[in-house]
């Protein structure tokens, strides 16, 4: 197969023939037929996560057929059409037995503990708990926006944020996770605040659902700008981007017992992030991680895609090929995604 292969970390990526992978026992290959080009793909390149080996394929958020079954599989055959969350788990530790399957103690992770997506086929371990089935009506580049971002910004909303109608949410950071956010946390009818240095990115989160935008460029304490928008601060705000500036700002521009979620990773040479402490206290703030989304808990997900209140679809603003891949991957490390690419490896 094809494949997009680097051999150390921040070297240019190469697109060529590779083995083709091989069921485990309990897994699946599955025939990509789209995968999403992430920040983390980037951050994986770059070296910033100790789980890659080298030489190694990225990619973490896709979509395709099912190709062949292990003999232990008994839930999925040849010709499914299906995704998976970017954290697959193990399915018998005991996060996985609380449902918890998230942040499972033996997870695998297709583009980072193993090879990934940006290849004609990916191996995918314990397939009975990690696929989810893509319904016949949802296009694969669609299917490829759920499995990382789009999940991510649900759990992150709905699950980890707890975000009601009525409330205010601030999203800090519009790349990929952050409008997912917007578009999530508008369709369940919060009033939406997003921050970004980019007016194209504040205009794609007006059009998903942001009522109010502010403009960090020109703006110097986003926090304050949040706390007056929302008339003393939002109920739930996210740092979208992950950086110690947004991390903060996202902190600060809370109300009282508000909650900040943190989506976006934070790499750090002391591995450390300064986090507002005083008004967590002061406040009686909850912060609160999130980490991809279990797969069994991707139906309401799923059906507010089956229904049109949610448009991950819209997200995708260009697919290309295999070839085109390293270009976009380097691209992530400027500029974090506006809007989301989809390499489709057959194409
Ligand atoms: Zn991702
Ligand atoms: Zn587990």
């Amino acid at each position: 197969m094809r494949a997009v292969v680097f051999e150390r970390f921040g070297e240019w990526p190469e697109v060529r023939e590779v083995a083709d992978p091989r069921p485990a026992e309990d897994g699946v290959v599955v025939r990509v037929e789209a995968t999403g080009l992430c920040r983390s793909d980037w951050h994986g390149w770059m070296g910033h996560d100790p789980d890659v080996a080298l030489p190694h394929v990225p990619g973490h958020e896709l979509a395709g057929v099912v190709e062949e079954v292990g003999a232990l599989v008994t839930g999925w055959r040849a010709g499914d059409r299906v995704t998976v969350p970017f954290v697959c788990a193990c399915g018998t530790c005991p996060s996985c037995a609380a449902g918890d399957q998230q942040v499972c103690e033996r997870q695998t992770q297709p583009g980072f503990t193993h090879w990934g997506s940006f290849a004609q086929y990916v191996a995918l371990e314990r397939a009975d708990i990690n696929l989810v089935a893509v319904p016949d009506e949802m296009s694969f580049r669609t299917a490829a926006s759920l499995g990382c971002r789009f999940a991510t910004a649900f759990r992150a909303v709905v699950q980890q944020g707890r975000a009601t109608a009525g409330e205010w949410v601030a999203v800090h950071g519009c790349g990929g996770v952050g409008l997912s956010a917007v578009m999530i946390a508008a369709a369940s009818g919060a009033r939406v605040v997003a921050v970004d240095v980019s007016p194209q990115a504040l205009d794609l989160a007006r059009k998903f659902g942001a009522t109010e935008c502010v403009d960090a460029r020109h703006t110097e304490d986003t926090a304050a700008a949040v706390r007056a928008l929302t008339g003393g601060g939002a109920h739930v705000s996210l740092d979208a981007l992950g950086s110690p500036q947004t991390c903060a700002a996202s902190v600060n521009g809370l109300r009282r017992r508000g909650r900040h979620i943190q989506v976006g990773l934070l790499p750090s040479p002391t591995g450390t992030t300064p986090v507002p402490m005083a008004p967590v206290i002061a406040l009686e703030l909850e912060i609160i991680g999130s980490h991809g989304m279990a797969a069994h808990t991707y139906p309401p997900l799923l059906d507010m895609v089956r229904s049109g209140a949610l448009r991950p679809e819209l997200l995708v603003t260009s697919a290309i090929p295999l070839d085109a891949a390293p270009e976009a991957l380097a691209a992530m490390g400027k500029a974090p995604g506006r809007g989301v690419t989809v390499v489709e490896p057959w194409s």
